[in-house]
């Protein structure tokens, strides 16, 4: 299949006429990727349970693994859905448009090959104004899945959808790179109390100021067990992983309370090696010990003959003595470190590396999302020291 693609001009402002034929695509029965301001989608009528399956083949994805629904207003919704619980009115009113899908009960309209078989639907109104005006024009609710081959990291420009989806599908509309960088927060309304599913921009203490109650599904802290079926099934899935071996290197509770001892051994060693260096400017303690353990990692397999990359920081990046290194950002914007973290992953499969040594992040706010995906992507291989 040839697959057409067409360039926003002005992502902000997107002009109808630049998406009339991807919204009859849409309509049609075809697929068609877009940015939103998570990642980009690879859409399809969520109506027609032709087009979910195509969308299914084109990413590999297991048919289980079910989809999500884009709207683009409020009044879109009543028809997929069997009830709006009140958690949901209010999430919507306060985060819709924006990175939050709800899972509801199901109404008859949607086909159970766009649920992967679930009596529940996922839905988002995405506030991207070419995801918007695409799904508005369109017509019809848009499964959009992240628009990657299975396994891979998600897309956050159209390249990296070029990479994944040519051949495989009618379109690609190219909307620039994307603002956020990881998929969306999913919360389960669907019983009494509200269920976070998979952590994202909307982060846990938004959803707990707004809710009072929220419940933690397991899958969002650690790994999910052999056998168990987590309710977002996506997260039983090796998703987001690159193709060299991650592994992510943590501080232990250990050697944190000793970085944090003025005059104990590690204390007084670190920081003079810290002054010694004069390359990292304005870094704390813990974060300069820990990317001269990513270092010193990172130069061991180098020297059993492996190729291999490291993922740290603005502030540290200067203070590595391997070639390839890539910045996540900087410590002081998590926003920065979400909306690289993808990109860099993707990188490290062109450069063909065969481990990648990772700094790890603080797990608050949208830090959390970071190392929910960094985490799975490495496999949760992480090296204590
Ligand atoms: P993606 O569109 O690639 O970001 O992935 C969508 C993810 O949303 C799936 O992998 C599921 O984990 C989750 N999801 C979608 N629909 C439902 C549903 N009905 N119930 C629970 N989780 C869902
Ligand atoms: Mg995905």
């Amino acid at each position: 299949m040839e697959t057409k693609g067409i360039i926003i001009q002005d992502p902000k402002h997107p002009r109808d006429e630049e998406l009339y034929e991807a919204a009859r695509i849409l309509r049609e029965g075809g697929l068609v990727a877009f940015p939103t301001e998570t990642v980009y989608g690879l859409g399809g009528n969520a109506l027609d349970d032709r087009a979910s399956g195509k969308i299914y083949a084109a990413k590999g994805r297991p048919s289980d693994n079910p989809l999500i629904a884009h709207i683009s207003t409020l009044e879109e919704l009543g028809p997929l859905v069997r009830e709006i619980p009140e958690s949901a009115k209010k999430l919507a009113k306060a985060y819709w448009p924006g990175p939050l899908t709800m899972v509801f009960p199901k109404s008859s309209q949607i086909p159970y090959s766009t649920t992967g078989g679930l009596d529940t639907v996922a839905v988002r109104m995405p506030s991207d104004p070419v995801a918007s005006r695409l799904i508005h024009l369109a017509g019809v609710p848009v499964a959009a899945p992240s628009a990657n081959t299975s396994g891979r990291p998600s897309p956050t420009t159209a390249a990296h959808v070029w990479q994944d989806m040519k051949g495989r599908i009618d379109m690609i509309v190219d909307g620039g790179p994307v603002g956020i960088g990881l998929e969306s927060t999913i919360v389960d309304v669907s019983g009494a109390v509200p269920v976070l599913l998979r952590p994202g921009a909307i982060t846990q203490e938004m959803l707990k100021e707004l809710l009072g109650e929220l419940q933690i599904d397991p899958a969002v802290l650690g790994p999910v067990e052999k056998g168990v079926r987590p309710k977002a099934p996506g997260m039983k899935y090796k998703h987001y992983a690159p193709r060299g071996e991650l592994v992510l290197i943590q501080l232990k509770e250990e050697t944190r309370a000793q970085l944090g001892k003025k005059g104990s051994p590690l204390y007084s060693q670190t920081l003079r090696r810290m002054t010694d260096s004069g390359k990292c400017f304005g870094l704390d303690l813990e974060s300069f010990y820990l990317a001269c353990q990513v270092n010193q990692a990172a130069e061991e397999k180098e020297r059993a003959g492996a190729s291999v990359g490291v993922i740290c920081t603005d502030e540290t990046i200067e203070e590595y003595g391997i070639a390839i290194k890539r910045s996540m950002g900087t410590r002081g914007s998590e926003a920065s470190l979400a909306h690289n973290l993808y990109r860099v992953l993707r990188e490290f499969d062109d450069l063909g590396v065969d481990y990648i040594y990772s700094e790890s992040f603080s797990d608050t706010n949208l830090g959390r999302a970071v190392m929910n995906r960094l985490s799975k992507a490495a496999g949760y291989h992480v090296q204590m020291v």
